[in-house]
């Protein structure tokens, strides 16, 4: 596999049983990479970006190749060490020890801010790896899709008596992550309105089965999602246009809209296209004025959220889901940026009290038939699960495998472990063809301090305590897991998050088992303190219930 051209080149994962590196943990690390940037995953490839605005999984393309090399020839007692995106050197470890460790475009605190952050990345010193681009574990958009469904799923539960029929949301951006918002919404039975500035993420929303039509125009745009919600029929429809100016024209027009997001790349100014600017034009103006750039993005930033609020005003469920739109709104002056709230506190939160959040896997052999059986084996292990049972059939159904197939799977503490083990023994007895990657996005419940999003308005006001994701890092390169990963910026951009993934491969063998239990367990685990600590009564239940234990509620 060495050997290749030094530049850009269409890069995808080996599939099928045959080892390229010495061993299942390492060949999980390169094909991980490589299905990152598989041009059916990644937003564009040839720069190495994966999605979210600029997040990477290289940092250059020597890098990537270095990284190749390495792996392939990675013994079971070394550790590959990656700074943003570059591998600087190999460590002798021990066999429990991850074969892979990275930390992704960390700043001091002073110095974290994007000004700095762009300085050191022109000269070559760092990437940006939001969450699981750098860390290897992005499954494209359905990595995203099922706490989008459930997020909207408790939209409806708050608002519309559990269902989104004969209802419309305003949505935009149709990237890697926001292009999940219109299949959510279908899947609970709305209509979704998003609006989208480059026409080819909208074809690519359609092609992936993600998105239903496209409309010509805000009116015809308007017109098929009225139709559709007064039918109470489910349909998404892709608008081309810039968000900052359409909102407003839809809040003027009296638009019909029950609920209203957003999931344009807010949190990085240089990559939201301000009012005024041709999309076509939109690199090349970023990268000549910066900092003018920045400005009337932030003035385009403060408009859209103005209109947001607007529709709040009206009587529309509006919510923040996890750009920094607000933030950015606010530093451009817009006194009511906070007015309404973020996703997290408003219907997430529960959730991480019990440990649960985006764990995932991808079935290294890329045979769909793999994660078919992972489907069944958790329906056999879960079955009183309900929802868990209707967001696998809906998943086989309606989600299309971009590069390795993979299923996401929101499993809270006491089930991750549980899972694991079992995949581990299907992958030993056959029933699975090749090993799978176990891992998480780093949206999760003990990983991340984030305080306009994961962390927002925590009960305790420890939003900004971030000593949480580091030890977390720390507990899953104590437990076994096969790569780690501490990231800055990740979601809501620099300065304002820190967060740790892991990925552990089931191999099948003995050790991975016992590395299984621990990490899916410790990990999850780690959430669950994190909120017993903040005073959630719910994270308090479970941990009594399921044996979490916690010094300060001992003795
Ligand atoms: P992306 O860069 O792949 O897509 C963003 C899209 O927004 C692009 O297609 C872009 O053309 C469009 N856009 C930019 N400015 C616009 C404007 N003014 N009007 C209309 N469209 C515009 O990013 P992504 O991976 O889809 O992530 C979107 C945002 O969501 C990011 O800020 C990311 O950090 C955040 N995010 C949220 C979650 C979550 O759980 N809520 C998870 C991951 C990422």
């Amino acid at each position: 596999m060495s050997g290749q051209p030094a530049g850009p080149r269409v890069v995808r994962a080996p599939r099928g049983t045959q080892l390229n590196a010495l061993g299942w943990p390492q060949e999980a690390a390169l094909r991980m990479l490589r299905n990152n940037l598989d041009p059916e995953v990644a937003e564009h490839p040839d720069q190495l970006v994966v999605y979210g605005g600029t997040g990477r999984a290289a940092r250059d393309w020597p890098s990537f190749d270095a990284m190749m090399r390495t792996l392939e020839t990675l013994r079971q007692d070394e550790t590959m060490l990656v700074q943003s995106g570059r591998p600087v050197g190999v460590l002798r470890t021990h066999e429990w020890a991850p074969r892979v460790l990275l930390a992704n475009s960390n700043l001091v605190g002073d110095w974290a801010n994007w000004e700095e952050f762009r300085r050191l990345e022109a000269l070559g010193l760092t990437m940006y790896g939001q969450m699981t681009a750098g860390s290897w574990i992005y499954i494209g958009t359905q990595g995203i899709l099922q706490g989008t469904y459930e997020t909207f799923a408790a939209v409806a539960a708050k608002r519309f008596a559990g269902s989104l029929a004969g209802t419309i949301t305003l949505t935009a951006g149709l990237g890697g992550m926001g292009g999940a918002q219109p299949l959510a919404v279908t899947m609970n039975d709305g209509v979704a309105l998003c609006v989208e500035c480059d026409p080819s993420r909208i074809r690519r929303r359609i092609e992936h089965g993600y998105l239903d039509r496209a409309a010509d125009s805000l009116e015809h745009g308007l017109r098929l999602a009225t139709e559709a919600r007064d039918a109470r029929r489910p349909l998404s429809v892709g608008v081309p246009g810039n968000a900052a100016e359409l909102l407003p024209r839809l809040l003027e027009m009296g638009a019909p809209i029950d609920i209203v997001t957003d999931q344009t790349s807010a949190h990085d100014p240089l990559a939201y296209l301000p009012v005024g600017v041709d999309f076509d034009e939109m690199a090349e103006r970023a990268a000549t004025d910066p900092g003018g750039f920045t400005r009337r993005a932030q003035e385009s930033m403060a408009q859209h959220v103005e209109a947001m609020v607007g529709f709040q005003d009206e009587g529309a469920e509006v919510f923040d889901y996890g750009n920094s739109i607000r933030g950015e709104a606010r530093t451009a002056g817009y006194p009511r940026a906070f007015d309404f709230p973020g996703f997290v506190p408003a219907y997430i939160r529960p959730l991480f009290c019990e440990g649960k959040g985006p764990f995932r896997w991808a079935a290294l052999s890329g045979d769909p038939k793999d994660i078919a059986v992972t489907d069944r084996a958790l329906l056999e292990l879960f079955p009183e699960n309900e929802s868990l049972a209707r967001w696998l059939r809906m998943a086989g159904e309606r989600v299309h495998f971009q590069g390795l197939p993979a299923r996401i799977c929101w499993l809270g503490y006491g089930e991750r472990d549980k899972a694991g083990e079992r995949f581990n023994e299907l992958v030993a007895s056959g029933e699975i063809s090749a090993p799978l990657a176990l891992g998480r996005d780093h949206l999760d419940c003990g990983s991340v301090a984030s305080p306009y999003r994961e962390t927002e308005a925590m009960k305790d006001g420890s939003d900004a305590i971030a000593d949480w994701p580091l030890l977390n890092a720390m507990v899953n390169v104590s437990s076994g897991a096969s790569w780690v990963s501490v990231h800055h910026g990740g979601g809501v951009g620099m300065g304002r998050s820190l967060h740790a993934g892991q990925v552990t491969v089931a191999d099948g063998t003995a050790l991975a088992g016992e590395k299984l239990r621990r990490v899916l367990t410790n990990d999850p685990g780690t959430g669950v303190i994190r909120h017993v600590d903040a005073g959630y009564e719910r994270a308090d239940e479970v941990a009594a219930e399921r044996g979490v234990r916690v010094p300060m509620r001992e003795g």
